[in-house]
């Protein structure tokens, strides 16, 4: 199966594809947002560090997210592909990516690009919880993305949180920093050939189906 990788500004949708994407092709979702909150949790200088940069809204250093995604990618369950969730960020971990796939033996697969305009991440941010135990997303202001019961995460019971960076104030510096340094991988993929446009701007069930019919035919090949 050929690996994801998504790019898009934040709140486009890229966690909630990921996970429907997981559950569907038994394949794992690897966030390395969800990467570094683990990270963060651990009180040392580097925890610390890591806890900072995200609720500034400012990328955490190349070599740490390197260091981490690495280890995530020598574990089994990536043998038959993954999704890549936030990652890369930048041209220098797209670059540096592609000396951990040759280490490793693995393919780049197909980049999927969610567009999405800042007002309506801007609206979703406004309602997102997330699940910090699976990492599912929802949104009290989105009717479909509504949890089952307030506040609980369908999938897996806990409790739902408003993760610390998603306010209006963080959420303009990361979509900054998107426009400047990850909006640059586009091009970067697109001259790779292995670049697909997708709007986010529709329900997440037609934005999946649109996916996985990408999915099919790149598998096909
Ligand atoms: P996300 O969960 O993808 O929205 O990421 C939350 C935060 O984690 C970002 O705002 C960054 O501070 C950090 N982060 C996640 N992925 C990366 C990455 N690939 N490189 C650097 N920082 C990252």
């Amino acid at each position: 199966m050929e690996s994801i990788i998504f790019i898009a500004p934040p709140a486009a949708g890229k966690g909630t594809q990921s996970k429907m994407l997981c559950d569907a092709y038994h394949i794992p979702h690897i966030s390395t947002g969800d990467l570094l909150r683990e990270a963060s949790l651990v009180e040392d200088a580097r925890g610390i560090y890591i806890k900072n940069q995200i609720s500034s809204g400012a990328l955490v250093s190349d070599e740490i997210i390197l260091e981490l995604l690495k280890e995530r990618l020598k574990q089994s369950d990536c043998n038959n592909g993954y999704i890549l969730d936030g990652f890369p960020r930048n041209i220098e971990q797209a670059q540096a990516y592609e000396g951990i796939l040759e280490e490793l033996n693995k393919k780049l697969g197909i980049v999927i690009y969610l567009e999405v305009d800042k007002k309506l991440a801007s609206k979703r941010i406004e309602g997102r919880m997330s699940c910090p135990n699976c990492g599912s997303v929802y949104n009290t202001i989105i009717e479909e993305a509504k949890p089952k019961q307030d506040g609980i995460c369908d999938r897996c019971g806990q409790t739902l949180i408003k993760r610390g960076d998603d306010n209006s104030e963080t959420f303009g510096i990361r979509y900054d920093t998107y426009l400047e340094k990850t909006n640059p991988l586009i091009k970067y993929y697109e001259d790779k050939k292995v670049l697909y446009r997708v709007s986010s701007a529709n329900n997440k069930n037609e934005t999946f189906q649109e996916i996985s019919s990408i999915l099919k035919r790149s598998n096909e090949l």
